[in-house]
């Protein structure tokens, strides 16, 4: 699982930390000093690991903090909640329309798992008693559709597909289908390419301009780390996203991406995916992932 290399060197730290007693201003540099490389050996993005640092300093040097008498545990306290800060503070949720039905654009990278995930979402949306819509826009790979319908069964959902039709067209014609038969949400599993290229952002824009989706989500990969940061900066300046699907957080050791994301992009995750079985999805809070990576 995720954080296990800097939950044990953050735990190293706090517990050189704990044997000192009162501590030193110094003393704090010197566990910051190694908070830091243990974020940076997280892969976590190198501006965003100073920052942190340097944050939880200055509030860490303060008198009350060395004058009190439990000063390790304080400054423990101050790690925990700048880093559920960093990553968001709140669980971030889905916009959902007052208007029918709700129109969740999902977009990502070939193998980020965005079609996996779509089905994770349309069955964690069944389990709240939605009947969402699964909509196969990935047009290119007559497989992708068949690999839609196949999880879409799996998590009783309907997939709606036009086969390889022009995708902005079935996205449209998706949304009557749903308003007639009264599927809420639906689920646009947009096309995805190896690399990020022009071709794909206008076909997401638009996409984007025809059906104004309430929620896009970007899935992304946390095996790959601060790639997958960088994918999520690009995305979000080519097309506007509202959110993040962090996935495979069950494969990737470090947990940088999960780190970083949020203050990189400025846009929160929503969801991590924990496994390939369509059960594993997570809603993503920050203060429980802080409490997972702290101990
Ligand atoms: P897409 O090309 O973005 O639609 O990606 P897919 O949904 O086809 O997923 C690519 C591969 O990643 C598949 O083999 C999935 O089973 C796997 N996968 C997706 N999500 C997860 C996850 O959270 N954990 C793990 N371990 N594998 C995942």
């Amino acid at each position: 699982m995720a954080f296990e290399g800097l939950s044990e060197k953050l735990n190293q730290a706090f517990k050189r930390l704990r044997s000192k007693g009162r501590l030193k201003e110094e003393d704090i540099k010197e566990a910051m000093r190694e908070v830091r490389l243990a974020l940076l050996e997280a892969d976590v993005n190198f501006k965003v690991a100073r920052d942190f640092v340097k944050a939880v300093t200055e509030k860490a040097v303060g008198k009350e903090v060395l004058e009190s008498l439990t000063p390790a545990q304080q400054v423990i306290k101050i790690v925990r909640d700048e880093m559920t800060e960093l990553m968001g503070s709140t669980n971030a949720r889905i916009n959902f329309s007052s208007k029918k039905p709700t129109i969740i654009m999902m977009c990502g990278l070939q193998g980020s798992g965005k079609t996996t995930h779509s089905a994770k979402l349309a069955r964690h949306f069944r389990q709240e008693g939605k009947r969402p819509l699964l909509v196969a826009c990935d047009v290119y790979r007559p497989a992708a559709i068949e690999q839609l319908k196949v999880v879409g069964a799996k998590v009783e959902t309907p997939v709606f597909e036009m086969g390889q039709g022009d995708p902005v067209k079935i996205a449209e014609e998706s949304l009557k289908y749903a308003k007639d038969y009264g599927y809420d949400p639906v689920i646009l599993d947009t096309a995805g390419r190896l690399h990020i290229d022009e071709e794909l952002m206008n076909e997401l824009r638009a996409i984007k301009a025809r059906v104004q989706p309430h929620e896009i989500l970007l899935v992304v990969d946390a095996m790959v780390g601060q790639d997958s940061v960088n994918v999520a900066s690009s995305f979000d300046e080519a097309l506007g996203i509202d959110g993040v699907i962090l996935t495979k957080l069950d494969g990737d050791t470090r947990g940088g991406a999960a780190l970083s994301v949020r203050a990189v992009t400025g846009k929160p995750i929503k969801f991590v995916g924990t496994g390939e079985k369509l059960e594993d999805l997570e809603p993503f809070y920050p203060d429980r992932m802080a409490s997972r990576i702290l101990g």
